[in-house]
C-alpha cells in the first residue's frame, strides 16, 4: 500500500517564503507539513563554512533591507539582533572617486556633493519625499495585488498629481531617474549599482524604482544583517514553526503536485510518497518548475500554458567569497567602513556590462556587488580579517564551461585587486559558486537566477509571474504560488509568503470560500480562455 501522510497544508520548499507561508498558517490552527529538497531549509538565506576555518559566509544573500522594513517579517517578531556597518553602501568608481550612502544623512550629502555642487541638498529633498511615502508604499508593494487598503493610504499621501508622477517614476530608467533628481554622476551611480542588484540595465525601463527604493531604505534603515549571519532569519523562522507544532521533511523533493478535478489534493515526493493536504497545497518554487514540472499542463488551461512559455528568467550569477587575513587594503578608505561595495564600473560602464549581458557574451569588465561581512558583523571572522564575497552577473544560459567561470573569476579577483592592491595576497581561502553550483545548493536558483525571475517591468505587479491577477491564486483550486516569481517578487521580505497563506485561509473559509472560488476561477476563465 501506498504510504500516506496528511496535513491541513503542505508547503513545498523551506526558502524563507515557504517557511513564512507555514508560520502562518500554524498560527492560524492549520496542521503543516514542510517538504524540503535539500537538507537544509532556508533556500537563499543559509550560512556555512566554505572558505577558510573560522570564516562564517553567507552562501547567498546577505544583507537585508527590505527584510529589516518588511511588515511581514515585522509581524513575525522574529528572535534576531540586527547590526549595522558603519556606512550602508560605497560605489566605487574606476578612477577612484566614491559616492557613499550612511545611515547619517549629512555624510551622504557631503559625499555626493563632491560629484556636483547642490547634490547634497538634492539628496536630501529626494530623502525627505521618500519618507513621507516609504510606509504606505511599503506596505502597499509588500500586501496582496490590488493593494486595495493599502492603496488607499498611498494614494491619500500621494493626492491624486502625485500618483501620476509616482507611476511614471515605475517605468523611468535608472538613468533618467537620476539625471531628473541630481546633476554629478555620483547620486546616479548610487541609484544604479542598486537597481542591478536586479537583472535590470540602467537604461531599462522600471529600473529606477528599483534603485531608488534600494538606496533610499540605506538611508532610512541602513542595510542591516542579522548578528551571526543570514542563517538566523532562516532559524528564527524554523524555530518560530516548530514551537507552533509544525512539521519539517528534509531531502524530501516534490515530483508531483496531485490533482483531482481540477483541485489540489496534495503531492507526490520523489521517492514515491504521497502527501495529503486537507485545505491547501502552498509552493516556494519557481512558477516555471511549479506548473510545467509539478502541475503539468492537462491541469492548466492553454493560454496559460503559452503565457508561461514568456516567461522569462533573471539572468545567471556567479559568487566568490574569500577569506582575507587582514583588512582589506582599499585605495580610497570611503570603501574601508561600507557593508557593500559596488566596483567595476562607472555609470556609462554599467551600460557596457548591461550590454554584454544582453548580447549573450561575458562582460570583460564585470561589475561587481562586494559584501565585507565581518564589517558589518565582526562575529563572521577572528578579529582583524574580513570575510569577504562579491557577485557579478552573467547571461542566462543552459552550460557554463570551466575555463568561462574561471576566466571571470579571474576578471572579478583583478576588479578587487585594482581597488585594493595587495588584496590577492591576503586571500586564505576562497569558494566559488558557478551558476550550476547556486543551483545544485538550491533548486530554485534555476540557471543560477537569484530573483524567481526577471524584475523587468513587463513581467511585475499584476504581470507577475505571467499576465493574471498578480495574486498566489492559480488555475488549480487550493494551490498557491508562494516564491518570488509570485508578485512583489525577489528579495528576502516574505511578501509571497504571507500573500499565500492569506490566500489560502481565505479560500478555506466556510462561508465565503466558495465565494473566493467562484471569483477566482470566473477571472481565470475570463484572462486564459
Ligand atoms: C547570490 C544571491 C544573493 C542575494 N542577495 C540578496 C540580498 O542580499 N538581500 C535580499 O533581500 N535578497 C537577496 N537575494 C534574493 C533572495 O535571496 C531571494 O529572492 C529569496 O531568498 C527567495 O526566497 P524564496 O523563499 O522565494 O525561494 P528560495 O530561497 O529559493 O527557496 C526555495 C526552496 O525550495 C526548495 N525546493 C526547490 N525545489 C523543490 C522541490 N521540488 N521540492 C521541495 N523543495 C524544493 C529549495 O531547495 C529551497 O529551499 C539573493 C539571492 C542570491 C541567489
Amino acid at each position: 500500500m501506498r504510504h500516506v501522510e496528511t496535513a491541513d497544508a503542505i508547503v513545498v520548499g523551506a526558502g524563507h517564503n515557504g517557511l513564512v507561508a507555514a508560520n502562518l498558517l500554524a498560527e492560524a490552527g492549520w496542521e503543516v507539513e514542510l517538504l524540503e529538497a535539500t537538507p537544509h531549509p532556508g533556500g537563499a538565506v543559509r550560512s556555512g563554512y566554505v572558505t577558510a576555518p573560522g570564516y562564517l559566509s553567507d552562501l547567498f544573500s546577505s544583507f537585508y533591507p527590505l527584510g529589516f522594513a518588511s511588515p511581514v517579517l515585522r509581524g513575525l517578531d522574529l528572535d534576531l539582533r540586527w547590526v549595522h556597518s558603519p556606512a550602508v553602501l560605497t560605489h566605487l568608481l574606476p578612477d577612484g572617486r566614491a559616492a557613499t550612502i550612511s545611515r547619517d544623512l549629512a555624510t551622504t550629502m557631503a559625499s555626493m556633493e563632491q560629484f556636483a555642487p547642490g547634490d547634497g541638498e538634492r539628496w536630501k529633498s529626494t530623502y525627505a519625499e521618500w519618507r513621507e511615502l516609504s510606509a504606505p508604499l511599503l506596505d502597499a508593494l509588500l500586501t496582496p495585488f490590488p493593494p486595495v487598503r493599502t492603496g488607499v493610504g498611498l494614494l491619500r499621501q500621494l493626492r491624486t498629481a502625485g500618483a501620476l508622477r509616482m507611476a511614471r517614476r515605475l517605468v523611468l530608467s535608472v538613468r533618467d531617474l537620476g539625471s531628473e533628481l541630481f546633476e554629478g554622476e555620483g547620486a546616479t551611480l548610487a541609484l544604479a549599482g542598486c537597481a542591478l542588484h536586479t537583472d535590470l540595465s540602467p537604461e531599462q525601463a522600471g529600473a529606477g524604482i528599483y534603485g531608488w527604493l534600494l538606496a533610499m531604505l540605506g538611508q532610512e534603515h541602513g542595510w542591516p544583517v542579522p548578528a551571526g549571519g543570514a542563517q538566523q532569519i532562516t532559524k528564527a523562522l524554523v524555530d518560530r514553526f516548530l514551537g507552533l507544532g509544525g512539521r519539517i521533511t528534509y531531502d524530501a523533493p516534490v515530483s508531483r503536485v496531485l490533482v483531482a478535478r481540477g483541485r489540489a489534493m496534495g503531492v507526490r515526493t520523489a521517492d514515491g510518497r504521497n502527501w495529503r493536504a486537507r485545505r491547501a497545497v502552498v509552493a516556494d518554487l519557481p512558477a516555471p518548475t511549479l506548473y510545467l514540472d509539478l502541475v503539468g499542463s492537462r491541469w492548466l488551461p492553454s493560454r496559460f500554458v503559452e503565457d508561461l512559455s514568456h516567461f522569462r528568467w533573471d539572468g545567471a550569477t556567479l559568487k566568490v567569497d574569500w577569506a582575507v587575513s587582514a583588512p582589506m587594503p582599499w585605495r580610497n578608505p570611503a570603501a574601508t567602513g561600507a557593508g557593500t561595495v559596488h566596483l567595476g564600473a562607472d555609470l556609462n560602464g554599467l551600460t557596457r556590462y548591461a550590454g554584454h549581458l544582453a548580447t549573450d557574451e561575458l562582460p570583460p569588465d564585470p561589475f561587481l556587488l562586494l559584501g565585507q561581512m565581518s564589517t558589518a558583523d565582526p562575529s563572521h571572522s577572528p578579529p582583524g580579517t574580513e570575510s569577504l564575497w562579491a557577485y557579478t552577473h552573467l547571461p542566462h544560459r543552459a552550460k557554463w564551461s570551466a575555463d568561462e567561470i574561471a576566466t571571470q573569476v579571474a576578471r572579478m579577483e583583478a576588479v578587487v585587486e585594482a581597488h585594493a592592491p595587495g588584496f590577492s595576497r591576503l586571500v586564505v581561502g576562497r569558494n566559488v559558486f558557478s551558476p550550476a553550483d547556486l543551483q545544485s545548493e538550491n533548486p530554485s536558483l534555476v540557471g543560477g537566477a537569484l530573483g524567481g525571475g526577471t524584475a523587468a517591468a513587463f513581467q511585475q505587479l499584476f504581470l507577475r509571474p505571467i499576465p493574471g491577477l498578480g495574486r498566489a491564486d492559480t488555475p488549480v483550486d487550493r494551490l498557491f504560488l508562494a516564491s518570488a516569481s509570485a508578485h512583489p517578487g525577489g528579495g528576502v521580505h516574505g511578501a509571497p509568503g504571507s500573500n499565500a497563506a492569506r490566500a489560502a485561509i481565505a479560500r478555506d473559509r466556510l462561508l465565503t470560500g466558495k465565494l473566493y472560488e467562484a471569483a477566482i476561477s470566473a477571472a481565470n476563465r475570463a484572462i486564459y480562455r
